[in-house]
């Protein structure tokens, strides 16, 4: 079962999609990674999706990717007495950290410390994804005084941002602490980190992982956008969160960061997810408006590895027809021939090290020689996403040993993973290759393929060699 596209689609799990046939549905529909939410379900709920998961890809024999998105320190105010209140610009509302009085037209509890520590005079606070907009008049550490700029309804535990303000906060909660190891333990492949704000927190979550799974940075806040180049340096992805982003920033300056965030990740060579509001209509209509169908055909222009599916697949009504609509639209755009003039245009020299070494030459041989397929041979998917980052127009093999490889390169770009038996010796490798590039369909008798791999087999981070061979008829 093989996928006639290079760009990848995230699909969030949620009540719309959680039944094992819904999952099959939208994996058939071409989602590659599935990603469950802990912003909101139980434990119990995202280990039965887990398990759906992982019985649909024995089912189908091919790795599926599952992105674990922790939620991170969310803010929020408190509750209020009786219902929403309503907010009038000009207005003052107070904000304080009495959580046991309930708020009202007047107050609301923030239980957030930093805030009242990080804010002073002239601070704008957005609340409930921006939609109201509370400037500080005067504060203390246990309060504000606010003026409302954009009034609206304020309900219970809306979300509270704090734009351009760097919050001394741990981007882990204890919350996120407890899901983090229930994850973990469900083997989730890859683990989503939000409201990231500098390197530090990539490296204190690292830390816990400890390579169990790969971290991925959701860019959200300004603070990260502003250390982009470290934040990336310590992390194995990325997520251009445009949702947090576009309400800590203002909208118009979302694409020229999403272009910039694409731009670093493939210079570097590491998957970038674009996500959020993508196909936004298609939660209530069967089709996308041809704004949204632009917007993910902008992204597969860019070269992102991923696009994403939140509210579409997770709690939307149309979840197969997003998914099948967001493949349809990667595939008519990868077979313009402007994307290829693009992809070419758009690619950047690697750092001089071996591995970039042996992933350009790779690609120059594919080019020169119209080879059928690349295989990458690799343990860590070190080797995979080297080829990986030179766009190749031929396809990418990712052929590991190790299921959990596998299924993280279920993000990458173009990569196409199979697991394989370990090998010890060159020639057993390039017989796995051409065997894998035939049983898979990538290449027929007598075409030429081209093999990357590290040695010594086995240990990570070694791309050291090239192979060319020529698939021969299989031993009878
Ligand atoms: P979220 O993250 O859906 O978890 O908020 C994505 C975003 O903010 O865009
Ligand atoms: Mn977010």
């Amino acid at each position: 079962m093989r996928r006639l596209r290079n760009a990848k689609i995230v699909a969030t799990v949620g009540p719309a999609s959680s039944d094992p046939a819904m999952l099959a549905r939208l994996f058939r529909a071409g989602a590659d990674v599935f990603r469950l939410n802990f912003s909101h379900g139980t434990h119990d709920d995202h280990r039965a999706r887990l398990d759906a998961i992982r019985a649909l890809e024995r089912e189908v024999g091919r790795p599926i990717g599952v992105l674990m998105d922790l939620q991170g320190p969310k803010l929020r105010v408190g509750r209020f007495a009786s219902g929403p209140v309503m907010l009038h610009p000009g207005q003052h509302f107070r904000l304080d950290l009495d959580a046991a009085t309930p708020g009202d037209d007047n107050r609301a509890p923030l239980p957030h410390p930093e805030i009242f520590a990080a804010i002073g005079p002239g601070t704008d606070l957005l609340l409930d994804d921006g939609r109201i907009r509370l400037r500080v008049v005067e504060s203390g550490p246990d309060y504000a005084h606010t003026e409302v700029i954009e009034g609206g309804p304020l309900s219970d535990r809306k979300g509270v941002n704090v734009p351009g303000v760097v919050l001394p906060l741990s981007a882990m909660t204890e919350k996120d602490r407890v899901d983090l190891e229930f994850g973990l333990s469900l083997g989730v492949d890859w683990i989503a980190l939000s409201f990231v704000q500098r390197a530090e927190d990539i490296r204190e979550i690292k830390q816990l992982v400890d390579g169990r799974a790969g971290v991925m940075a959701k860019l959200e806040k300004p603070a990260a956008i502003a250390e982009l180049e470290s934040i990336l340096a310590e992390s194995d992805a990325v997520m251009v969160a445009r949702g947090d982003l576009g309400v800590e920033m203002p909208a118009e300056q979302v694409p020229a960061i999403q272009k910039r965030i694409v731009r670093a990740c493939r210079r570097i060579g590491k998957p970038v997810v674009v996500a959020t509001q993508m196909l936004e209509s298609m939660v209530n209509a069967p089709v996308p408006t041809r704004a949204e169908a632009s917007d993910v055909a902008t992204a597969v222009y860019d070269g992102a590895d991923a696009v994403m599916l939140s509210a579409e697949s997770a709690s939307g009504k149309y979840p197969v027809e997003a998914v099948r609509m967001m493949n349809d639209i990667i595939a008519q755009t990868e077979a313009d021939p402007h994307y290829r003039e693009v992809m070419e245009a758009s690619q950047t020299p690697p750092a001089p090290d071996i591995a970039n070494a042996i992933g350009r030459a790779m690609r120059g041989v594919a080019g020169l020689l119209h080879v059928a397929t690349t295989v990458a041979y690799t343990s860590s998917g070190y080797s995979a996403m080297r080829m990986s980052r030179e766009r190749p127009e031929a396809p990418i093999i990712g052929m590991t040993p190790n299921l959990a490889t596998a299924r993280r390169m279920a993000l990458v770009w173009g990569v196409h993973a199979v697991v394989i038996h370990e090998v010890d010796s060159v020639g057993e490798m390039t017989a796995y290759a051409c065997e894998t590039a035939l049983s898979e369909g990538f290449a027929k008798v007598g075409q030429t393929i081209v093999i990357s791999a590290g040695m010594p087999f086995g240990s990570s981070g070694t791309t050291n060699l090239l192979r060319i061979a020529t698939v021969e008829a299989p031993e009878a």
